[in-house]
């Protein structure tokens, strides 16, 4: 049997500096565990745009088609941003989301105890955290029709609309059941079935689907807007929360800053199962290029070495892998090490984006 293959698109300003530090940890998992991957790469964003005139040529998107899984570092930069709209780097990384279906996206909130102190909320509110955002991307609000400014009675009205059939529901509802199954076997799905007849639906839906296929799943519901609150009151009552795209979108950002710094979120998007029963998959950090400390090795790697461990375990299958490899990073900042975002007020010196990946690798081999 052939290895799995992952398509690794680096991209723009820092992505290429911390996707470097990945390599190495890919590596050491085929050196030091025999998990070989086939990994090739590729252009996307403004390195892509700079040598092909698109943000993603089409050869790559066959690719990532292809792949069992794509890591992506991050896309832009000033220097793309007078370039037309059809042609931003950023639509390198929508076209790949729409042309992969990539319906689930999976925003973990994880909080490492070193770093406990980083949240603006309490300690114990926070410590030892670990609840995963299930957000439907590929539908609702941003995408229904009809949208856009009209003139009615002599004033402009701009309209968006919130549009869910059911087969969009159910599937991101199974994607959020079946994670659930992996970990604490509850889901809380939230949307506005008090004022919104889309909240109704979503709501019937996600129960029905739980009621046929996941019956021994602990299954709540709640209106976004609590939430909301109860994120920040007491967020570790969640284990897996299913949501649309709109209140997924605010809800996440609102949980993953319940944990510190954006140098340390990792996301996935998933899509259907592939033949070889894969799901289409795209791992990538949630920050950008981060342009303002590109270059300078001063990029914390760790979202998108945590990106790889979820790739680990929800394309490869890999759980107990995945976990040696977060557990690798926890120990690494137990032991104080630091990239400059994750100074305290105590200061410190910080290693660089390569010694905090030397350091997870030390780390990993001494886990053996
Ligand atoms: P950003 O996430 O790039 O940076 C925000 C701040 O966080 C900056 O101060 C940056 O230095 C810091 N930061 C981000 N990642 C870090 C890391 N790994 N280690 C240490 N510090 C880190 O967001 P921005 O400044 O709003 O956007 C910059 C560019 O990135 C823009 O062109 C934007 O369009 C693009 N962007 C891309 C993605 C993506 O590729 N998925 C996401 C967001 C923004």
């Amino acid at each position: 049997m052939s290895n799995p293959s992952i398509l690794i698109l680096p991209g723009d300003g820092i992505g290429p500096e911390v996707m470097g530090e990945v390599k190495k940890i890919i590596s050491w998992f085929g050196d030091k565990r025999g998990l070989t991957f086939d990994v090739s790469e590729d252009l996307v964003g403004g390195a892509a745009y700079d040598v092909h005139g698109v943000p993603l040529a089409d050869e790559t998107m066959a690719k990532a088609q292809a792949a069992d899984a794509v890591l992506l570092g991050a896309v832009g930069g000033p220097k793309y941003d007078v370039l037309d709209f059809s042609v931003k780097p950023e639509r390198g990384l929508l076209r790949l989301r729409k042309e992969m279906d990539l319906f689930s996206n999976l925003r973990p909130a994880q909080c490492f105890d070193a770093l406990a102190d980083f949240s603006s909320l309490k300690k114990d509110v926070v410590a030892g955290l670990d609840i995963m955002i299930v957000r439907e991307l590929t539908s609702g609000v941003y995408f229904g029709e009809p949208r856009g400014i009209f003139e009615e009675n002599g004033e402009r009205v701009g309209i968006n609309t919130q549009r869910y059939t059911e087969s969009e529901v159910e599937r991101v509802a199974r994607s959020a059941f079946e994670l659930a199954k992996r970990r604490r076997n509850k889901v809380c799905s939230m949307e506005k079935a008090n004022v919104m007849e889309s909240g109704i639906l979503w709501r019937e839906v996600v129960q029905r689907v739980h009621d046929e296929e996941y019956p021994d799943v602990e299954l709540s519901h709640m209106y976004a807007d609590n939430g909301a609150m109860q994120l920040v009151r007491w967020p570790k009552q969640f284990d897996v929360i299913v949501t649309d795209n709109l209140f997924g979108d605010i809800l996440s950002d609102c949980a993953a800053m319940l944990t510190g710094s954006l140098g340390m979120l990792p996301s996935a998007s998933l899509g259907a199962p592939m033949e070889n029963g894969r799901p289409k998959a795209l791992y990538e950090p949630v920050h950008g290029s981060a342009p303002d400390i590109a270059g300078q090795g001063k990029a914390n790697p760790i979202a998108c070495i945590l990106s790889f461990a979820m790739a680990l375990r929800y394309s490869f299958d890999q759980g107990d892998e995945a976990t040696r490899l977060e557990q690798a990073i926890e120990k690494v900042l137990a032991d104080g090490v630091r990239t400059a975002d994750l100074m305290g007020p105590e200061g410190g010196t910080p290693v660089s984006t390569s010694g905090m990946g030397d350091a997870i690798i030390a780390a990993l081999d001494a886990s053996l």
